[in-house]
């Protein structure tokens, strides 16, 4: 994978840790991670942060990683985001039957789990639960605050499972009963405090079906599903840190009963991936999907992995930036300047050059020649296609007499340093001629209308015979050859670098201009062989990624300015 050999991760302290755990022979020197996203939704760039730490670590160290849909909540999950994850994985680099063998589910678990649960109940290490969910998690307490046992704390095992099998059988309602782990009501770390391992679900699971009346929670499925796996580290984000003490209590009884063996998984923690002026937030994201706020999961401002595709991103530059931000101990939030410096790169090496007019301004070239027949000559110009990358070759651009211009590329009565078009200056025409303004028209409004040039017969390809200079070159689209097109410019989706931290509602701080739709722009000839999806430069304006439904709608992936450059100058 490219990424990663473009910036060698830094011996980072997970990655320590692995080495270490090969070097002592822990696990047989063998490494197997997993990537266990919740079927519930699509995945994003944090998500792709997990991913290539996931995926990566296992390639780095010879090991394998798995792909496990941890799909233990039938109310929220959906086999449609099932395939969904599998397709977003494959376009980040990592194919079903080469980064991992078949997906994995958690929910194939589920009578293993449930006959562990038993074990666990036996043991007197469980219990059937019959409060209400208010009430156990008003009896949880808090820091400094003592828990409270539950009356049924203590009734005998043999009750707990008779209790926790009927529950299995569909007899008792949604939320009348629970099965819990008999752990210690006044530990510290609250997660130990009787933890929830079954509930009761009437919902249809995407799988299952309607197998199951019981479902674990996370905690207890988790640990479980990485043992039977063989998962050796288990990575996830920080917030799961309280977790570790009954992920490996779990582990713990299951080993002492001989269940599983005495080695096993270990989590480990890193901080996860947030990005300035965006969230990465499922349920947030979901809701401005569903609220109508952008235009689906999809939505080129989305920064969802079919958002930032649709957008234009390259799968290349969001592996390399995850390895580049690499991972730590403490949460903080990266630039989303810094994820486009490395779209940019990426874009500038592959990205063909094409001219596009946004905006358009009518030129004339008034000495332009006409045929025998008295029809405006047509000359071809030969752009090159990509100055990176030579093997890219060239491109004919038909010129003539009557072109487009930028609007803003003309100003009647420019202020000092506008070197652009005005009357009587003289400018380049990308890889054309050097033309002079000689008059302009306007309407009722005094608003320009058409700008009338003279071309130098002499300066073909933009350079004059005699040297002399012109401070402007300029992009321009012939008049009788231009497609039509519309084009999207994306500004930030939430105004504030920290969407909610000043409003409190992140949804406050949604900008409300984060798009701008064009339409009537004028397109080079070639540009209607682009590709769905690739993304072209055009020039002076940004990287523009072609619509894959719609032809001739371009979505600005990004500008072509580095501000991630300016950033960093700020910061000295
Ligand atoms: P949910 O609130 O729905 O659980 P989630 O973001 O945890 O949301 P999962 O599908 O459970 O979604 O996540 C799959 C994996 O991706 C988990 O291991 C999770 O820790 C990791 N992950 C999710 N968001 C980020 C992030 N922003 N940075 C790094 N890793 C992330
Ligand atoms: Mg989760």
């Amino acid at each position: 994978m490219s990424g990663s050999e473009a910036h060698p991760p830094a011996g980072d302290f997970v990655r320590e840790l692995v080495a270490a755990d090969i070097e002592r022979g822990t696990f047989g020197g063998r490494v197997r991670t997993r990537f266990p996203p919740e079927p519930n939704g699509y995945l994003h760039i944090g998500h792709a942060k997990a991913i290539t730490v996931d995926f990566e670590l296992a390639r780095e160290f010879d090991g394998d990683c798995n792909l496990r849909f941890d799909d233990t909540n039938p109310d929220t999950e959906d086999a449609s985001y099932v395939e969904a994850i599998v397709a977003d994985l494959a376009w980040l680099g990592y194919e079903r039957g080469e980064s991992y063998d078949e997906p994995l589910f958690a929910s194939d678990y589920f009578d293993q789990l449930a006959t562990w649960a038993e074990r666990l109940i036996e043991d007197g290490l469980a219990y059937v639960d019959e409060q209400d969910s208010e009430t156990i998690s008003a009896q949880r307490g808090g820091y400094g605050n003592p828990g409270i046992e539950s009356p049924h704390r203590d009734r005998p095992s043999s009750e707990s499972l008779d209790l926790f099998r009927r529950m299995r059988a569909g007899e008792y309602a949604d939320g009348s009963k629970v099965l819990r782990a008999r752990i210690d009501m006044q530990a510290e770390n609250m997660q130990l405090r009787d933890p929830i391992m079954y509930r009761i679900r009437e919902t249809e699971h995407h799988r299952s079906g309607e197998t199951w009346k019981v479902y674990p929670t996370y905690d207890w499925a988790h640990g479980q599903s990485d043992a039977i796996e063989g998962v050796t580290h288990s990575l996830c984000t920080l917030e799961f840190d309280s977790h570790r003490p009954l992920y490996d209590w779990y582990l713990d009884r299951l080993s002492e009963r001989g269940e599983l063996p005495a080695e096993q998984p270990r989590q480990t923690e890193f901080a996860r991936l947030a990005l300035t002026h965006t969230v990465t937030s499922k349920r947030i994201l979901r809701e401005m999907v569903e609220s109508g706020r952008v235009d689906g999961w999809d939505d080129a401002r989305m920064p969802t992995l079919r958002g930032l595709r649709r957008r234009g991103y390259p799968a290349e530059s969001i592996r390399e930036f995850c390895s580049f931000v690499g991972v730590a101990r403490t949460n903080s939030r990266n630039e989303i300047e810094l994820l486009e410096s490395f779209v940019r790169t990426r874009l500038n090496a592959i990205a063909l050059r094409r001219m596009a007019v946004l905006r358009p301004l009518e030129v004339v070239v008034a000495n332009w020649p006409t045929d025998d027949a008295g029809e405006p000559v047509v000359e071809h110009m030969e752009l090159v296609n990509n100055p990176e990358d030579e093997s890219a070759g060239t491109r004919s651009v038909p010129f003539t007499g009557r072109l487009w211009i930028e609007r803003d590329d003309f100003i009647a009565d420019p202020p000092p340093k506008y070197y652009r078009l005005s009357p009587g200056r003289e400018v380049r025409l990308r890889g054309a001629y050097l033309v002079t303004c000689t008059g302009y028209e306007t309407d009722d409004d005094g608003e320009v209308t058409r700008v009338e040039v003279s071309y130098d017969a002499d300066t073909k390809g933009g350079t004059a015979p005699d040297g002399r200079k012109v401070r402007s070159t300029m992009h321009w689209v012939s008049a009788a050859h231009a497609l039509d097109g519309r084009v999207a410019l994306y500004d930030r989706l939430f105004t504030a670098e920290i969407p909610g931290e000043r409003t409190g509602d992140v949804l406050d701080d949604l900008n409300p201009d984060s798009v701008e739709v064009l339409t009537g722009c004028r397109l080079e000839p070639a540009l209607g062989d682009t590709p769905p999806r690739d993304v072209v430069q055009f020039e002076r304006l940004g990287y523009f990624a072609h619509d894959p439904d719609e032809a001739g709608l371009f979505h600005r992936t990004v500008g072509l300015r580095d501000e991630w450059a300016n950033i960093r100058k700020r910061r000295g």
